[in-house]
């Protein structure tokens, strides 16, 4: 572990492999909340099943206690429609044509793993479906860019482009950030920016990267809960999220769960979410 001038902790191979091990329980713990999303079910019921993953794997939830308005009560977020991130889980059911993010973070080996990811339940609206699949495509066009001798900002500008380009917007005051034995490092990564700004990518350096989308004006409002974040104008929101590396090879998805990611071919990824939001709108490459 080595820290830059500018702040940024950079990892060993050794330290990217630990944090290889937390992305794969965080994922595995995403996946068993994605199992039990079906109409009728409450928030508190998806929260528990990535909880259960976590305990049973022996990792520390990162998402209980984070301070805020009060500290936060719960193993994941979660957040339906209009609700954009840090939703609380509780007795809300889900509804046929939610459309739900789910967003957890795992503590293991004392190394950090930050992912999410928005479904639709049962039958979701046309508009609804794009906002998935821009945000999802988004999170993809800005992992590519995540390669030595780019910069945060040509990451930031891909985000945009694509969700601009194609009539949404991103929001504002929420960013992605490097990630590690912290929640929270740095560099900030917002979800605009411009080519050639921001910091130099370097082998080493960890981010979690996470467009934060808005079908309508990028405003957003904190509810009475003191947590959760929604769009202003009530219109749907989506995120999705992974913690990534820089390497010399390439982007590693570390929170992705396909195992398929540990021989290198980081592509082969994107069907991370395959079967789960629509097979048909994986990226292709
Ligand atoms: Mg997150
Ligand atoms: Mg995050």
């Amino acid at each position: 572990m080595t820290t830059s001038k500018r702040g940024i902790v950079l990892k060993s191979p050794r330290e990217l492999a630990l944090m290889r091990e937390a992305g794969k329980i965080n994922a595995r713990a995403l996946a068993a909340a994605l199992e039990v999303v079906r109409p009728g079910v409450t928030t508190a019921e998806v929260n528990r099943a990535a909880a259960e993953v976590l305990k049973k794997s022996g990792s520390v939830p990162a998402f209980v206690g984070v301070p805020g308005a009060y500290p936060y009560p719960a193993e994941t977020t979660i957040s339906i429609n209009d609700e954009l991130v840090h939703g609380i889980p509780g007795d809300r059911r889900l509804e046929d044509g939610d459309i739900v993010s789910i967003d957890c973070g795992t503590v293991h080996d004392g190394f950090v793993a930050d992912s999410a990811l928005t479904v639709g339940v049962g039958e979701i609206a046309e508009e609804a479906h794009k906002l998935l699949r821009i945000t999802r495509e988004a999170l993809f066009a800005g992992i590519k860019k995540m390669i030595p001798g780019n910069s945060t900002g040509d990451v930031s500008e891909a985000i945009q482009a694509h969700v601009e380009g194609n009539g949404f917007h991103v929001v504002r005051e929420y960013t992605g950030h490097g990630v590690g034995r912290s929640m929270h490092e740095e560099p900030q990564v917002p979800n605009y920016g411009r080519k050639g700004r921001g910091v130099p990518l370097k082998p080493g350096m960890t981010i979690a990267l996470e467009p934060m989308v808005m079908s309508g004006s990028f405003e957003t409002r904190i509810l009475s809960d003191q947590w959760t974040v929604a769009s202003k104008d009530g219109r749907l929101t989506a995120h999705f999220e992974h913690s990534i590396a820089v390497t010399e090879n390439g982007p590693w998805i570390l929170t992705a769960m396909d195992e398929e990611l540990d021989e290198g071919e980081w592509i082969r990824y994107n069907n991370y979410f395959a079967g789960r939001v629509d097979p048909a709108v994986a990226v292709k490459e």
